[in-house]
């Protein structure tokens, strides 16, 4: 398909609750090694606040997005809670200006808004072993895509290809940024667990377009 409708959205982000939810002990112990480890209880006081069977089946794709927002705004504490929020923030505000689906350049258009968004807050630059290490390539790959006038299927697996290495990458990074910053020379061999929850964002997206 040229767009992401409300099935594929629901199956995209469904997806990735679950995954996250799942994985929440090992997101903990990726935080406490390279961290103060409360990186998994962050993303659940979050994500116990949506409601997975709607966004899988019910909500339209502008309010799938709304709701992981308001979830990781309200409910999450810590530094993720903030920068996933308005991620998430970002694809509300273009999927409620996409009534027929979200095409590749919408979901491009919302990656590099929510890229920059969190720069903004957060000061991350690539390297700093942040999840900025999945998101920029990611958006670079969808920017390359989109101009090479892909659609959704081929630049979301090229995104999520690139957001994948880009977290992989982040293990051999002593941080600068974060709670990591003070662990140091500790957290090399640690993947960053924000960068590899966003390849999760991107591997999904990336499923739900070849479905
Ligand atoms: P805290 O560091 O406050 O304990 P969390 O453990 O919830 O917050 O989140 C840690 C994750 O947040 C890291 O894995 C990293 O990906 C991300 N992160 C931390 N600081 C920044 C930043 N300045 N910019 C972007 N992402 C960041
Ligand atoms: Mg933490
Ligand atoms: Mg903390």
């Amino acid at each position: 398909a040229d767009a992401l409708g409300r099935v594929a959205v629901g199956a995209w982000i469904g997806a990735f609750v679950e995954k996250v939810l799942a994985e929440e002990p090992n997101l903990t112990d990726l935080d406490r090694r390279s961290g103060d480890g409360d990186f998994g209880t962050n993303m659940v006081a979050a994500l116990d606040h949506v409601d997975v069977p709607r966004i899988r089946d019910g909500y339209s794709p502008a309010t799938v997005f709304e709701s992981l927002s308001d979830a990781y705004l309200g409910h999450a504490g810590g530094t993720s809670g903030a920068l996933f929020g308005v991620w998430f923030r970002q694809f509300y505000r273009v999927a409620a200006d996409a009534p027929h689906g979200l095409d590749l350049k919408a979901i491009t258009a919302a990656a590099r808004a929510g890229l920059d968004t969190i720069q903004e807050l957060g000061g991350a630059q690539p390297g700093d072993k942040t999840m900025i290490d999945a998101i920029a390539p990611a958006v670079a790959a969808l920017e390359s895509a989109a101009s090479a006038g892909k659609g959704p299927a081929d630049g979301l697996a090229d995104a999520a290809d690139a957001a994948a290495r880009g977290a992989e990458a982040t293990a051999d990074i002593t941080a600068r940024l974060g709670r990591a910053s003070y662990i140091g020379e500790a957290a090399r061999g640690v993947v960053d667990p924000g960068a590899l929850v966003l390849s999760w964002f991107f591997a999904e997206a990336a499923e739900a377009a070849r479905a």
